[in-house]
């Protein structure tokens, strides 16, 4: 049974799909006048798990993620730099896919605002025929918030006249209610706009999604996703719209929400030697996607990821790990007696178990690196049989196409560093710290360095 934490019932509920084994997942993606910053990759990575766990577990995911590429943000950005608003949130839109790729994020569909006008030209129509929209001269089309009681279902708040659910654009002192949000805004000083029955216009940020979700799913789908920051009040805005618009309830609509917590970089502890780096292009210089995949997913999913030189050493640490053992593995004889494949079954078992309790990634991961330590010294001492030998390769493969964590490649560290780090990892087990810090400088002299993190020691060039 998987089990999901569902924003709207604030619990967590078991995963039963409106349409038997299959799912229809909308993700809201960037809007595209920036770099990919890391908080946002670490939505779309988890999500890209999301998906690839779901279709391993048999489920057929229809999975599609928006591309704001029009957008107030853009039109301010792009006037800044004299460029054309819509060539500009294009270079983006290639920009942030390029980047997507190098995190190995492959399985959203992406739909771009701009492709989608006329969908919401009829959303926007539907809601003002209906009478909860309305028009507001020179300016707008705007929701009416006095016309949909169930207003606050999915976050909690009831804050139709508070100022935090209005951005700036929707801001007009001709609103009825305070929390009023645009739905189309008209065309002004050739901004770029297009033509409509309501006027020429550009759909507001909330429309998109709504007329995107009901044209490939319908008013009613399975999983919505996006960061934390966007329950209010982005997704509210959703509800609202698409059940006015549909005559549904709010629980009707998307039947499960999920949110991604920040990635937070508070006391600024990033060294210079990586510069405060916190877009996702700078990391990935770095570090391989294999490494950034394995942070982004270290920490569960609803709570704050710390960014830190030291937590990304750890991942960097840990994936040498995981690679390493799989190298050993490929070259394992299973010449030996010792079988093993009872202790893969019960790893195999706790992997599947974190991961269907709410996504619990570095649970999962414990499981794994559990086994590992376990198993290495009988597959340095070749002492497995040939069936755990093959087991153990077959466990690893699963978890690598469901998490994308193993590198196909590293950076070769020559034996003699290697025998160094595993001679010093005992003088330190033995508490022989003098003779260690010896064996720590002869390495060094080696040109490498070794940094002890929670998955061992990390070697790295210097
Ligand atoms: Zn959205």
């Amino acid at each position: 049974m998987i089990k999901l934490y569902n924003t709207i019932t604030r619990t967590k509920e078991e995963l039963v799909p409106r349409n038997n084994k299959k799912i229809q997942m909308f993700v809201c993606g960037p809007t595209v006048y920036d770099y990919v910053h890391i908080g946002n990759a670490r939505t779309f990575v988890f999500f890209d798990v999301v998906a690839k766990y779901l279709r391993y577990r048999g489920y057929e995911v229809d999975y599609i993620q928006n591309i704001t590429d029009i957008d107030n943000k853009i039109i301010e950005r792009a006037q800044k730099e004299n460029a054309d608003p819509l060539e500009y949130a294009k270079k983006y839109t290639e920009i942030f896919k390029q980047d997507m790729e190098a995190l190995g994020v492959t399985s959203p569909e992406y739909k771009n605002a701009t492709d989608h006008i006329p969908e919401v030209i009829t959303q926007v129509k539907t809601l003002l025929d209906k009478g909860n929209a309305y028009v507001i001269e020179g300016d707008g089309i705007y929701f009416d918030l006095s016309t949909f009681p169930d207003y606050g279902k999915l976050s909690g708040r009831t804050a139709s006249m508070a100022d935090d659910a209005v951005s700036r654009i929707d801001d007009s002192d001709k609103k009825r209610n305070r929390g009023d949000f645009a739905l189309w805004k008209f065309s002004q000083d050739g901004d770029p706009s297009w033509p409509a029955p309501v006027g020429a216009g550009r759909p507001g940020w909330h429309i998109e999604d709504t007329a995107i979700t009901e044209k490939y799913f319908g008013p009613q789908y399975d999983i919505h996703g996006g960061g934390q920051d966007l329950i209010f009040p982005h997704h509210e805005a959703e509800v609202t719209q698409q059940c006015a618009a549909a005559n549904i309830k709010p629980k009707d609509f998307v039947k499960y929400w999920m949110h991604v917590a920040f990635v937070t970089n508070k006391e600024r502890k990033m060294s210079k030697s990586l510069g405060n780096f916190e877009m996702a292009y700078e990391l990935l210089k770095k570090y391989p996607k294999e490494v950034l995949r394995f942070y982004l997913l270290s920490g569960y999913y609803r709570s704050p990821l710390d960014l830190s030189d030291k937590i990304l050493q750890q991942s960097e640490a840990g994936i040498r790990r995981i690679y390493e053992f799989v190298q050993k593995a490929s070259l394992a004889n299973g010449n030996g007696e010792e079988s093993i494949e009872e202790r893969i079954k019960e790893t195999r078992q706790k992997f599947f178990d974190a991961m269907d309790d709410d996504f619990n990634a570095p649970q999962a991961f414990a499981s794994v690196f559990g086994l590992i330590r376990e198993i290495n010294p009988a597959l340095t001492a070749d002492s497995l049989d040939k069936n755990s030998v093959k087991k153990a390769k077959e466990f690893l493969n699963e978890v690598d196409t469901m998490l994308g964590i193993i590198p196909s490649k590293l950076e070769k560290i020559p034996d003699e560093v290697l025998e160094l780090v595993e001679k010093r990892e005992k003088l330190r087990e033995e508490k022989n710290w003098a003779e260690a810090d010896k064996i720590r400088a002869q390495i060094e002299e080696m040109g490498y360095r070794v940094d002890d993190t929670i998955y061992g020691p990390l070697v790295t060039r210097r």
